[in-house]
């Protein structure tokens, strides 16, 4: 059988993938292999194909693949897709009853398996290493190879014992698979498992379908705020479940994630559930299951929900707190948009967060009196009987519960791994087996040795520059959070992918390109092309950006409720006043108190700005002396397009970001409410009329470059400028033709974004909005 009529016969697909075949070129070729590839890549791909390639070759001979993989949840998932697929494979671990164990390890060694999965711990008991040394290991896989390296963000000490193990095996053909490791952890696995001659297939960790965001949101309840936000652009006024996509939330802490899954569910009606170590293990296993299944959209998770999460279509991960390191932000937020569609990561960042991470590394660093201290407790603990046949140190073997130990000790259990795993380094500690960390019954077996000093310290220098390579960690993490450049580009040279990316619109790559993309004034292919959809141009505005459009908004949506107010009103219900005059009426609208991190006072400076720059306008409706505030046809467009609106008003907000660039070079700051509609567009009139580009406007007067086409569209409707000027007569001629026909057949023609979608890309909004002044000055539409 040919390979390809192999791919598609047993796993139905047509053509490998990239990176795929290499790789497993290099397996059957009979070299070692490192593969890293980004999640969702197809790496489980790779050593199956192999594993059934190689097994041909074998003919009858009982030749098995060997997968180690740390999550035991994983295991019959992958088996059970397996068996579907017709190839015979198993797992052995502590879910199976011990019979059943042993009637597996039988069935194996007369290889009635071609896939045989278990997990690390397993090759700590020698019985079982000893077993599979009359097995005829054609291929040795380790996959989430990261676990293997110290340096890793996911350290699991028992990895550590299959480079001891596979040497035992007489070193069979092994691949070791991860999709995050930097080429320090790279190194390290290579060299902890002694594949000198290893091949590299590295494809590149880029992500394309991602969008990486940061969003600055100090204190508590701004957090609160933009994943509220966050959330109902995603979910949009969905009720429950169903056909929704998912969304994980990932918290620094267990109590973090309890808390904030009950503000969700509390401001949300999709329900919503927390997950973390703390909590008992079938519970667990029922949220990770009913998230699985898709019958649970939103898991607020501490980085215990991990690996094993194997939903296609989680379209958005909200980190809440400042991840520790780039390695574990990069595996996390990776787990969005596994099916390739377009999935957003969003990181909400406040500086005090690094303190908490701080914090961690103090907590888990250990010095050597702690070493020590540890040793002695376990010194204490009692001499276990003959039943731990499997220490070779015979009647020197304990026994303890390594929760416990933990407590007893006051350490995390991060920390106890850590100093466990120096002691064993020291020679101090030997044969542990860490059921615990496999997830299995949390009982410690381990032989104790005697204390040397010299080696002890040994183990302290180790552990000394952990600490501060966890240090310059956390410094890159917070670099990339607060970094005043392309996100992608940071956690791309992190991993030394250097490769150019896959070039990406400025909208679809991060929050930076996008207001970047806004700012330079890419006019003619500007993000609001209409390649996205709305709900993701508004999370890449910055937080006053977004801020603008709030108050907008409720100033339309007020309007619709037929509730028309001024200036002080507004600001109340957008600060969530208490106020008597806030009735129910304002209590029940969507934007009551949307913007509480402001104080009235602030707000009414925002809507002053707005007044100024043309978005909004005062009118005095018939028979009143009241004046109201209402929408211009300039701010319903804003609206419309999600356009970026900087406001002084925003400006230094303590909860908000201060725009970057904006010098205050603009119109004097008295300038008040009460200029009023028109002094703002005579003002961009004057200086287009004294020779300046529009571009040079904006920058001139402080404001963004689609504000002033705005001005400019409406100066053409108002015959105060030449359409000639700033659009060609070729695009004229299509955008009119193409209003004719929608106005006969009567579409609306007051939103541009219908207009838009029916002409080719490459026209842009301003050029619409120059047509549409010229169309509505010789129409009077
Ligand atoms: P990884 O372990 O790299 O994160 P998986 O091995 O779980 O990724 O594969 C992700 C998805 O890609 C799976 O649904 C798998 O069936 C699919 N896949 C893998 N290889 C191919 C291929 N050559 N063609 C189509 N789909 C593939
Ligand atoms: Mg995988």
């Amino acid at each position: 059988m040919n390979q390809n009529s192999l791919l598609q016969q047993y796993f139905g697909f047509h053509s490998f993938r990239t990176g795929q075949e290499e790789a497993v070129g290099h397996i059957l070729s009979g070299c070692d292999t490192l593969v890293i590839m980004p999640t969702g890549a197809g790496k489980s791909l790779i050593y199956q194909y192999a594993a059934l390639v190689l097994r041909q070759r074998a003919k009858d001979r009982a030749a098995v693949t060997l997968v180690i993989s740390p999550l035991i949840a994983l295991m019959k998932d992958q088996v059970d897709s397996l068996q579907a697929l017709g190839i015979s494979a198993t797992y052995i671990n502590s879910t199976v009853s011990p019979a059943e164990q042993r009637q597996r390890s039988a069935a194996m060694l007369e290889g009635g398996y071609r896939l045989v999965y278990v997990a690390p711990e397993r090759l700590r008991r020698s019985s079982f290493v000893e077993a599979l040394k009359s097995v005829d290991i054609q291929l040795l896989v380790i996959d989430e190879a990261h676990c293997i390296s110290s340096w890793g963000h996911d350290f699991r000490p028992d990895y550590r014992r299959i480079a001891g193990a596979r040497k035992e095996l007489g070193s069979p053909l092994t691949v070791a698979l991860t999709a995050t490791a930097t080429t320090l952890v790279q190194d390290d696995i290579v060299q902890l498992l002694d594949m000198p001659e290893v091949k590299r297939v590295v494809t590149g960790f880029n992500r394309p379908n991602l969008s990486f965001e940061v969003l600055y949101a100090s204190g508590a309840h701004a957090k609160q705020q933009e994943l509220i936000l966050l959330l109902q652009e995603q979910f949009g006024t969905k009720r429950d479940n169903t056909g929704v996509e998912a969304c994980i939330i990932y918290a620094a802490t267990r109590k973090e994630a309890e808390e904030v899954s009950s503000f969700v569910g509390r401001n949300l009606s999709i329900p919503c559930a927390y997950y973390h170590a703390g909590m008992a293990v079938e519970q667990r296993e029922r949220i990770q299951n009913a998230f699985s299944t898709g019958s649970l959209a939103i898991v607020v998770a501490t980085n215990a929900f991990g690996m094993g999460i194997d939903r296609q279509d989680v379209r958005l991960v909200v980190h809440y707190n400042l991840p520790g390191t780039l390695e574990a932000y990069y595996q996390e937020a990776g787990r969005a948009g596994r099916d390739g569609r377009p999935s957003r990561a969003v990181l909400l960042f406040s500086p005090q967060d690094r303190s908490l991470q701080n914090f961690f590394i103090r907590q888990n660093s250990i010095t050597s009196g702690q070493l020590y201290q540890l040793f002695q407790r376990l010194e204490s603990l009692p001499v276990e009987g003959s039943e731990n046949s499997e220490s070779s140190a015979g009647g020197r073997g304990r026994l303890c519960r390594v929760p416990e130990l933990g407590r007893s000790m006051g350490w995390e259990p991060q920390k106890l791994r850590l100093a466990l795993a120096h002691l064993e380094k020291a020679g101090i500690l030997e044969n542990a087996e860490f059921a615990l960390f496999g997830g299995e019954e949390g009982a410690l077996h381990l032989v104790l040795g005697d204390w040397h000093e010299e080696s002890a310290k040994a183990g302290i220098r180790q552990v000394e520059e952990y600490n501060s390579h966890r240090k310059s960690q956390l410094e890159q993490m917070s670099h990339y959070a607060q970094a005043d450049s392309c996100r992608r580009a940071i956690l791309l040279s992190y991993f030394s992918d250097y490769s150019k990316a896959v070039e990406l619109s400025a909208d679809r790559c991060c929050d930076y390109c996008f207001r970047q993309g806004l700012r330079e004034g890419l006019r003619r292919k500007g993000p609001a092309a209409g390649a996205e959809p709305e709900a993701n141009l508004i999370s890449r505005l910055s937080r006053s950006e977004r801020a603008a459009l709030i108050v907008l908004d409720s100033v339309r949506q007020l309007a619709e409720n037929g509730i028309r107010v001024g200036r002080q009103r507004i600001a109340q219900m957008l600060s969530g006043s208490n106020s008597q005059k806030m009735t129910a009426g304002f209590r029940a609208q969507r934007y009551y108190g949307r913007l509480g991190v402001l104080t009235g006072k602030q707000i009414e400076g925002a809507i002053n700005g707005l007044l100024q720059s043309g978005y909004l306008q005062h009118r005095n409706p018939e028979n009143t002396d009241a004046t109201i505030i209402a929408l211009t046809r300039q701010g319903s467009e804003a609206l419309e397009l999600r356009e970026a609106i900087s406001l002084k008003a925003f400006d230094g907000v303590d909860g908000l970001p201060t725009q970057t660039t904006q010098a205050s070079r603009g119109l004097p700051a008295g300038q008040t409410a009460s200029a009023g509609k028109g002094s703002t567009t005579a003002e961009t009139l004057r200086l287009l009329e004294s020779g300046l580009s529009p571009e040079e406007v904006a920058r001139e007067r402080d404001l963004n470059v689609r504000t002033i086409s705005s001005h400019i569209g409406s100066l053409i409707e108002q015959g105060r400028l030449d359409p000639d000027d700033y659009v060609s007569p070729e695009v004229r001629e299509r955008v009119e033709k193409c209003l004719r026909q929608m106005k006969e057949n009567g579409s609306d023609l007051s939103r541009l974004k219908p207009i838009k979608d029916t002409l080719s890309p490459s026209i842009s909004y301003d050029e619409i909005k120059f047509v549409l002044g010229a169309w509505r000055r010789e129409n009077g539409a």
